[in-house]
């Protein structure tokens, strides 16, 4: 039984430490965020992004480590995000928990960072039942997924375009808003009304693909006739009725797929600044203590990371008939991966 897992998250801007016991109780949980370093360019720039982790992430361990009072020999085993993310970013992560591993003799899994997003769930609510339609809307990524159990996963649709939270960055980058967009969006529209504008939901009729450029684009060309037309701009009208056109959209999708898969649960695995909040918005962003999870559900299969290994900037969540394929690569110490190109922003 894997007790205490230690684990380190650098896939995109947050450089992140936790150790969870037991993969449900968190006793620290250190996210240093480097959104204030990327806002003055409107997104994350990968060069910046490295060179930050690589400077705070053995700091962000010792302080994990101190305030749970526990030293590196208590441990039971470690885990590491390995993709999807931005790949320089991966490997200072990679690298230093590789390190932590080779020095101690711990064991050290490799993490799918989209599924450690569905398994922060399971760190508020242990009696979640399974199977569970989720809905992952963080960062770079907007798919509705069928978990079948821990570590099985079956991908029901994607977005085909914009992932929401890059629309969410675009808008607001428009509307003359702080990067990221997400949490300044949410804040200006408090004041605003959702129904003052009527942007397009998007593709609410067709499938469960998602598509967020539509209404992206809807909402730029609204700003520049405004612009155009002279006078204030209603910033707060203007956030609050795209947020409403996005959460329209990604509701009516929960919906179709609940309804077509028959499925009695849901998990929201949503960023912040999208209106949908299940695990609590701390667990939402990105943060070590759910690749700590889904470290000790990889440990107890018996998955070890070599020392090898490298990121997977693409990587995807398998399906489950990749996951049950014999022909599966034996060797895998790692989730397994597809070939499917997939967006490598993520936040
Ligand atoms: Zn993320």
């Amino acid at each position: 039984m894997t007790r205490l897992v230690l684990a380190v998250e650098t896939s995109c801007d947050e450089t992140a430490a936790a150790i969870v016991r037991g993969g449900r109780e968190v006793l620290s949980s250190v996210v240093a965020s480097q959104a204030v370093l990327h806002a003055e360019f409107g997104g994350v720039v990968p060069e910046l992004a490295s060179r930050r982790h690589l400077e705070t992430v053995n700091a962000v361990v010792a302080e994990t480590l101190s305030q749970a009072t526990l030293e590196l020999a208590d441990l039971d085993g470690l885990a590491v995000t390995i993709g999807p993310g931005l790949m320089g970013a991966l490997l200072v992560g990679m690298a230093t928990a590789k390190a932590y591993s080779y020095a101690t003799g711990l064991p050290l899994a490799g993490v799918n960072h989209l599924e450690a997003h569905i398994l922060a769930a399971f760190l508020e609510f242990d009696r979640l039942r399974l199977p569970a339609l989720v809905l992952l809307a963080s960062g770079g990524h907007t798919m509705l997924v069928i978990m079948e159990e821990i570590g099985r996963y079956r991908v029901l649709g994607e977005t085909r375009d914009d992932a929401a939270g890059e629309a969410f960055d675009k808008v607001a980058k428009v509307l003359g808003l702080d990067y990221p967009g997400g949490p300044a969006l949410e804040e200006a529209a408090v004041d605003g009304d959702p129904a003052a504008f009527a942007f397009p939901r998007a593709m609410r009729a067709a499938g469960l693909e998602f598509s967020f450029s539509g209404l992206k684009t809807s909402v730029l060309y609204t700003v520049k006739r405004l612009r155009e037309e002279g006078g204030a701009l209603p910033v707060a009208d203007l956030a609050a009725s795209f947020q409403e056109a996005a959460v329209d959209t990604l509701v009516a999708k929960i919906a179709r797929a609940a309804e077509e898969t028959g499925s009695e649960r849901v998990i929201l695995a949503v960023a912040r600044g999208l209106g949908l909040y299940y695990p609590s918005p701390a667990l939402c962003t990105d943060n070590a203590a759910m690749v700590a999870v889904a470290g000790h559900h990889a440990l107890e299969r018996g998955e070890r990371l070599g020392l090898d290994a490298r990121p997977d900037p693409a990587l995807t969540l398998a399906t489950s008939e990749t996951l049950v394929s014999p022909e599966a690569p034996a060797s895998s110490e790692v989730p397994a991966s597809s070939d499917a190109p997939a967006s490598s922003e993520e936040a």
